[in-house]
């Protein structure tokens, strides 16, 4: 059984698992889409900026003024390839400042929500004065980041076009004796690229439904299946404390039952008939087990109360008068040869208002498991304070003491701690239980503390 549950604890925890590594995978693939739809609706919001008149004319400068007088300039070898460059991105630095306001404002006119920062990098410039071509530029020796926008953090960031531009460059050719109007093309291209700064924050702030509908759904799961594996234990325990209860109830009719038994067959035997101490003798021990039945019957019935039910009827009660009667009382009533019980009741008086008798019968179920729980020679001590409003008394004994895992359940109902030799020590778990429920009608508490081997002290606290 114990094995059983386990397992299906084990395969619960493990289902667990497994939802949550597939929820976890569902989640990032989910990441993974809405990034990239996200860079598509940037991408598309952006490209819209590049079609701006005032973007398009500064990136004409740039390429049909400057370059071309640049590359003039390099075909009639006045400037090298690498001054051509220099110059070229000295051009970019003076319109970019522009260039960025520009992008911004337009940017904010579209009204995104966040920051998108653009840049445009140089990738090749080449002269084709075909047959032949000349690489002016090529993105493997770029010194800089970028011609416009601005500079990217180290973070992901994300290509949204390709440019590539073909245009001819008729310039004056200064390299022979005369002065001719030639011409050749050239190519440049261009990446244009994006970055969203909090991309992420982003990105799962438009997913916040889904991860907070699957954290919800996965602690309501985990709640599930914890209530339901609590309940099957407490099922369980409810279960084995129910077989446990029949076997001491059982255990607990079948002596006085058998010894009825016996003695009303003796009560029919002649002899005993005519011998009136014997009939006698024997109808006192009917007498005797019909009592203890009896008993028996009212500890079920009225132990089993709980606060609520319980109706008290309070008086006033001298405490040091109370202690010593309940002591006197026990102490005839155990006729335990060796018992000692120390009575170190507060002094002076103090007046309660309790119900005598459940107070009575609370202690005493306290009391009489020291001694049915205690050693041969049993010492018990009863000690009182008052501590502000609060009256307390503690019972102490030096019996065989109650293991940690059973303090904690000591109060339930049906509650035995020694479950393996049920039948050593009388009783059916419901002493501690009333003691429990009687103080609890009071408005006070019971609390244990206990050492194997050593003895258990009870705390009760009562308000005054
Ligand atoms: P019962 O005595 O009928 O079994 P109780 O409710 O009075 O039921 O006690 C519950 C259990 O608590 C007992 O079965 C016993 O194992 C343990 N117990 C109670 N008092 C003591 C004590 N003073 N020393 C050791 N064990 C105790």
């Amino acid at each position: 059984m114990k094995s059983k549950f386990s397992l299906l604890i084990l395969i619960s925890a493990l289902a667990l698992l497994a939802l949550c590594g597939i929820q976890a995978y569902l989640i990032s693939n989910t990441y993974e889409l809405k990034k990239t739809a996200f860079f598509n609706e940037t991408a598309v919001a952006v490209s819209e900026i590049a079609n701006d008149r005032e973007i398009i004319a500064l990136y004409e400068s740039l390429m049909e003024v400057d370059l071309k007088d640049h590359l003039a300039d390099y075909f009639n070898e006045s400037i090298t390839k690498r001054q051509v460059v220099d110059r070229f991105y000295r051009n970019a630095d003076g319109y970019n400042k522009q260039f960025v306001n520009r992008y911004k404002v337009l940017q904010k006119a579209k009204g995104l929500g966040y920051d998108v920062t653009y840049r445009q990098k140089l990738r090749s410039i080449v002269i084709i004065d075909t047959p032949s071509t000349d690489t002016i530029f090529t993105a493997t020796n770029s010194v800089r980041d970028h011609i416009f926008g601005e500079k990217f953090t180290s973070g992901i960031f994300r290509n949204i076009n390709d440019a590539r531009t073909v245009d001819t460059n008729e310039f004056i050719d200064r390299r022979g004796d005369s002065i001719t109007i030639n011409s050749y093309d050239f190519e440049v291209r261009t990446t244009h690229e994006i970055q969203v700064p909090h991309l992420q924050a982003i990105v799962l702030g438009r997913m916040w439904v889904l991860i907070a509908g699957s954290i919800i759904l996965f602690l309501f799961v985990i709640g599930l299946l914890y209530y339901s594996i609590k309940n099957l234990i407490m099922q369980k325990k409810i279960a084995e404390v129910k077989t446990d209860f029949i076997n001491n109830v059982t255990h607990e009719l079948k002596t006085p039952l058998a010894t009825l038994s016996i003695a009303t067959k003796s009560l029919r035997n002649e002899t005993i008939k005519k011998n009136p101490v014997a009939f006698e003798n024997t109808l006192g021990i009917v007498e005797r087990q019909n009592n203890r039945l009896q008993k028996l019957i009212d500890q079920v019935l009225t132990n089993s109360l709980s606060a609520e039910e319980l109706q008290l009827h309070k008086e006033q009660v001298v405490d040091n008068v109370f202690f010593d009667n309940l002591i006197s009382d026990f102490e005839i009533s155990t006729q335990h040869a060796h018992l000692t019980v120390i009575n170190k009741v507060y002094l002076p008086e103090v007046l309660l208002r309790v119900d005598r008798f459940h107070l009575t019968t609370a202690l005493l179920n306290v009391l009489e498991n020291a001694v049915k729980y205690g050693r041969d020679e049993v010492v018990i001590t009863v000690s009182t304070q008052l501590i502000h409003t609060q009256y307390i008394i503690i019972i102490h004994d030096n019996g065989m003491g109650i293991e940690e895992k059973d303090q904690q359940a000591i109060f339930d109902k049906f509650y035995r701690a020694v479950y393996g030799n049920v039948h050593n020590v009388k009783g059916l778990g419901l002493g501690l239980y009333f003691t429990h429920q009687i103080i609890k009608a009071h408005a006070g508490t019971i609390t244990l503390t206990s050492t194997e081997e050593q003895g258990t002290t009870f705390t009760i606290k009562l308000p005054l």
